[in-house]
């Protein structure tokens, strides 16, 4: 097992700490790191996308999990699937494709592990249909604070706390999953320009699940009449019958990538990519979109790309990172939204990534971040002046209307706010303490949040 001693931080780049990080290639090996643990404790590392510091454990031990990466077995018959915890969903995925199956949950980054989409319990642009990760986990092997491994099953108070859980309540070592059936390896898409919010809330509300996968980028430089304005992407994975016939011998292969939509052209550096820039860099995309096109075919690729499905723009973000600010509302909290897009616009937040998804039933887990209703996810330069303060009134907009944002890709949410956004956090505080009495899984996250 290799150790080292580095500076991690999530993807947003904010907030780095120092930690002893180890990578273990056996289940002993990582039962006895967590065994030998010091007082600062242990927590569980994927590839660390999360992009707020919940991977991180500042003075004390992290887990890289990425050297137990083996699919263990796959039946091909029923679509379950056993692997490690530090199998990476993209390589995961490409597995299962020839065989007719495919990831049960695709998130906009599928870089990830299988341990960090259970410890986030992600969503995908289908949550509506599919539900989040964990529902469709049937088992899970966990690494407890005592260094003992134990079987968890769906419906167990250890299952709910730990999807979703954030590394907190053990080590996942190994996860079966249930994978979905896929006819072909492309992707039928439908896109359509929505002229401001109301317009955007009333296309997606007005629509079935004929078409599962779906996601809207906004153009938060919109301003006035144009407030809200997007583009909406929906799609499903495509039928046989929708392939032209000289592609239907082999459904499965992998597709002539087809080039996604024409990207923006980068006309400054990144770092100097100011408001009026963003602006005319959002008029692009907007205008580069078709008003409405339907049933064109594109590689899964194409289609999940990175953070949505639109043309990508560059960050504004610069060197100083990004705080991800995701939240979700509940159907009939619409206003709630509008007001939220109203600031951000009124403010000009230069966010390269503003998706607005619709998402279904709570997540089994306690801390679960997915709820039915709006979720709304941005990226927003951390240097950008005042925004600690501004992100503080979204909070108090967001925890007014019942809502919460994600524990996940949190990096500043005030602790007082987590029981308002978060009722199940008390019996998730209760069974720590019952099953991890000396603290052995700590975070950056859970200290500042008081988990
Ligand atoms: C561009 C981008 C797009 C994204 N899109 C989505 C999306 O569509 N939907 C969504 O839900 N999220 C999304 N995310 C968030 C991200 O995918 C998740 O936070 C995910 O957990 C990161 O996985 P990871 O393997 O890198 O885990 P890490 O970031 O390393 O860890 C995340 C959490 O999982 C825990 N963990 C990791 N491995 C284990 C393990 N073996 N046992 C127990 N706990 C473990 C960690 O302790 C930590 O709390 C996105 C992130 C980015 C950067």
């Amino acid at each position: 097992m290799s150790v080292d001693t580095v500076t991690l931080s999530g993807s947003g780049r904010t907030a780095p700490t120092t930690a002893v990080r180890f990578r273990p290639r056996t289940y002993e090996e990582a039962a006895d790191v967590v065994r030998g643990r010091g007082p600062r404790g242990a927590i569980a590392r994927g590839l660390g996308r999360a992009p707020g510091d919940a991977a991180q454990n500042a003075g004390g031990s992290v887990l890289d999990m990425g050297a137990l990466d083996r699919v263990r077995s796959f039946d091909a018959a029923t679509g379950t699937v056993v692997c490690e915890a530090g199998t990476r969903l993209d390589r995961l995925a490409e597995t299962l494709r020839p065989s007719g199956w495919y990831l049960p949950v695709v998130p906009g980054d599928r870089r990830i592990t299988v341990g960090g989409a259970i410890g986030s319990d992600v969503h995908g642009h289908d949550h509506r249909t599919a539900g989040s990760f964990t529902r469709h986990v049937t088992s899970l092997e966990l690494l407890t604070a005592d260094g003992s491994v134990v079987t968890v099953l769906p419906g167990s108070p250890l299952f709910e706390a730990t999807a979703g859980g954030l590394g907190l309540t053990g080590i996942v070592l190994a996860a079966t999953l249930r994978c979905r059936r896929i006819a072909t390896s492309l992707i039928a898409a439908a896109t359509e320009r929505a002229a401001d919010l109301d317009d955007l809330l009333a296309r997606m509300a007005g629509y079935g699940t004929r078409l599962p996968y779906e996601s809207a980028w906004i153009d938060l430089m919109a301003r006035g009449r144009a407030t809200g304005r997007s583009v909406l992407v929906r799609g499903v994975h495509a039928p046989l019958d929708a392939l032209p016939v000289r592609d239907r011998r082999a459904p499965l292969g992998a597709p002539a990538l087809l080039p996604p939509l024409p990207a923006v052209p980068a006309f400054a550096p990144t770092s100097l990519l100011g408001r009026t820039a963003m602006g005319l860099v959002n008029e692009v995309r907007h205008r580069a979109a078709p008003r409405a096109a339907t049933g064109v075919l594109r590689s899964f690729d194409a289609f999940f790309r990175s953070p949505d499905a639109l043309p990508r723009t560059p960050s504004p973000a610069g060197r100083g990172g990004f705080v991800r600010y995701q939240f979700t509302v509940g159907p009939g909290r619409e206003e709630t939204l509008h007001r939220v897009v109203r600031r951000l616009s009124t403010r000009a937040c230069p966010s390269s990534v503003a998706v607005l998804e619709r998402l279904g039933a709570n997540g089994p887990g306690w801390l679960s971040f997915p709820a039915p209703g709006w979720c709304l996810a941005l990226d927003l330069p951390a240097g950008l002046p005042g925004i600690g303060r501004f992100l503080d009134g979204l909070d108090d907009e967001v925890a007014a209307a019942g809502g919460r944002v994600g524990l996940a890709r949190d990096s500043r949410l005030r602790p007082e706010l987590l029981t308002v956004m978060y009722p199940r956090v008390a019996e998730f505080r209760a069974l720590r303490a019952e099953t991890d009495p000396t603290g052995a899984f700590r975070s950056d996250l859970a200290r500042r949040l008081g988990l």
